[in-house]
This record gives structure tokens, C-alpha cells and sequence, in this order.
């Protein structure tokens, strides 16, 4: 009996202990020059089962490079991620470990991986990050104005009218901006860059390839600037003084309410003072409280 007994509890245990689920390794692949694939992403993408990829052919070009041949080779984009993302989630869960790597850089900057990170998370399923390369951090580290805050806001609208309109709210904001733009929008956005802000903006071409540029000038002086209009392309602006003054005066007064008021009555006068939300306003009270 005892034996019995023994036996049934030893196969639920093993088959407990069998039934490991897989990992989602999120893997960074170069922006250009293929030396920038870490050691790291090449022993993932060389031991796991399945690579799911945005673009097969790009893949196969990069594991031809590192000379891998991988088990299953899956194309994993925008127009099947609804579909695939359950059916990648379901490999996960029997056991294979899976790389999510896009087109080039870091999946999820505007790439295809966030309803797999997201369904993984939500299954238990743990999920790695293998960083590497990506277009922002790569326009960040070349920098030659402070861009200790940034917001990333992807691309602009394509649309004229909405562009302009967008890229004003941006700018109204107290971090440079980063952004990414297409060769055939470029000059058009040079344009509306110039007539929303005298700022100055990098524009970083071609990034770690043959021809990398770096062009850094006021966005009204741009316009001047000869811009081949070929390659992929990375703004960043300048965060504004005018901004900095603002937040400079805001915080004056926020410490000044804090004296005489909680902070969340410092937060609702100084929402109405200054024609901001009351949420941003609280965090600011209570970041200030917090430093003092
Ligand atoms: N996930 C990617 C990353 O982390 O870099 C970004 C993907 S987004 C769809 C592609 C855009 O990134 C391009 O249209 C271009 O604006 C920018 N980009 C990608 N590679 C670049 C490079 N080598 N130099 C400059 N910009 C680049």
C-alpha cells in the first residue's frame, strides 16, 4: 500500500515538474551594422525553438550571417499577430522557449512583440529581455544638446494638417522629442518643424550604416541645410527654455502653495493657475514634498 501510494504521488510530482513553459526571449537585432548583435541575442537565437519574426527573409539574412539554422522560423507581423499570438502563447505553454525579434532594433519601439509580450504576462509565461540596438537610443547617444528627458511619440501623421498639429502639442511638452520620419516626408516635416519652433534638432540619418549622418541646427536654419532625402531617419528636438522658464515658475509656486496647503489642494490651485491636468499637478506636489 505504501509503495502504491508512493508511486501515485512520484508521478504527479514528475509530471508536475515536466511541464516547464517556455520563455519569451524579446531580442534586439542591429539598425544596420550587423556587429551590433550582442553575444547574448545570438546564444538565444541559436538555442531556442521557434524565432518569430517580422520579416522572415531580413531574419533569415541575419541568421545566414551568424550561421544558425533555427527549428522553426515563423513570420510574426502587424497583419497576423492576432492570429499568431495565441498560437505562439500555446508553444510557449507546451514548453518551447521563443526569440521575438522585428525588422531591425528593439521589438515593441514600433514594432510588432506587445500582444505576445502582453498574452505571455498574463499566462505566467516569463518573458526576457536580450537588449540591443534601437534607432532612439542610438540618436540619444549622439546627442549634442541635453536631452535628459525625452518623449518618444514614434511617428508623426502622415497628413499635413494633423502633423503640424501634432508636432505643436509635442513641443508643448518640457522633454526633447524624439521621432522617427520617412525619406519622403523629411522635407515636409523640416518645414513644419521650422514653423512651429526655433529649437535646435539633430536629424540622425542612416544610423551605424555606410551613410550615417548627423546634421544638428535651429529648426529654422534647417530648411537651408542640404538633407539627402534617402535612408531612415531619427529627429530629435531640443526641449524648450521657454518650457524649462515654465517649469522653473511652476515649481516656485507649487513649493510656495505647499507651505499653506495639502497637496492636494496645492495640486487644484495650481491645475487652474497654470492650465494644467490636476493629476500631473499632484505628482509635482508630492514629488516636491518628497524632496523637501
Ligand atoms: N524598433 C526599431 C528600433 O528600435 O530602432 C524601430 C522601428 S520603426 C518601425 C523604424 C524606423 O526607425 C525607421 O523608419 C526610421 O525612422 C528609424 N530607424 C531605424 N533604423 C534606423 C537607422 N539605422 N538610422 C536612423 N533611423 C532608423
Amino acid at each position: 500500500m505504501l509503495v502504491l501510494t508512493l508511486i501515485f504521488w512520484n508521478r504527479i510530482f514528475m509530471s508536475e515538474r515536466e511541464h516547464v513553459v517556455g520563455t519569451l526571449y524579446v531580442v534586439a537585432t542591429p539598425i544596420g551594422h550587423l556587429g551590433d548583435l550582442t553575444r547574448r541575442a545570438e546564444d538565444v537565437l541559436k538555442a531556442v525553438q521557434i524565432v518569430a519574426a517580422e520579416d522572415t527573409r531580413r531574419t533569415s539574412v541575419l541568421l545566414g550571417h551568424l550561421g544558425v539554422r533555427v527549428p522553426e522560423l515563423l513570420s510574426y507581423h502587424e497583419h497576423n499577430k492576432a492570429k499568431l499570438t495565441g498560437v505562439l502563447l500555446a508553444r510557449l505553454l507546451a514548453g518551447d522557449d521563443i526569440a521575438v525579434v522585428s525588422d531591425a532594433g528593439t521589438p515593441l519601439i514600433n514594432d510588432p512583440g506587445a500582444e505576445l509580450v502582453a498574452a505571455a504576462h498574463s499566462a505566467g509565461v516569463p518573458t526576457v529581455p536580450i537588449p540591443g540596438a534601437s534607432a532612439v537610443t542610438a540618436a540619444l547617444s549622439v546627442c549634442p544638446f541635453p536631452c535628459y528627458t525625452f518623449r518618444y511619440i514614434g511617428f508623426l501623421p502622415a497628413k499635413k494638417s494633423a502633423r503640424r498639429k501634432s508636432l505643436q502639442a509635442a513641443l508643448a511638452g518640457s522633454d526633447a522629442l524624439v521621432f522617427f520620419e520617412a525619406p519622403h516626408r523629411i522635407a515636409e516635416t523640416i518645414k513644419d518643424l521650422a514653423a512651429c519652433t526655433e529649437r535646435r534638432v539633430l536629424v540622425a540619418r542612416e544610423l551605424t550604416k555606410k551613410f550615417e549622418t548627423l546634421t544638428v541646427a535651429p529648426a529654422n536654419e534647417l530648411d537651408g541645410v542640404a538633407i539627402e532625402p534617402r535612408g531612415e531617419f531619427v529627429l530629435i528636438v531640443e526641449a524648450g527654455k521657454e518650457v524649462e522658464q515654465a517649469s522653473v515658475d511652476m515649481d516656485r509656486a507649487m513649493r510656495v502653495l505647499l507651505t499653506h496647503l495639502s497637496p492636494s489642494q496645492a495640486a487644484k490651485c495650481a491645475a487652474t493657475l497654470f492650465e494644467q491636468k490636476k493629476s500631473a499637478m499632484y505628482e509635482l506636489a508630492l514629488r516636491l514634498n518628497e524632496s523637501e
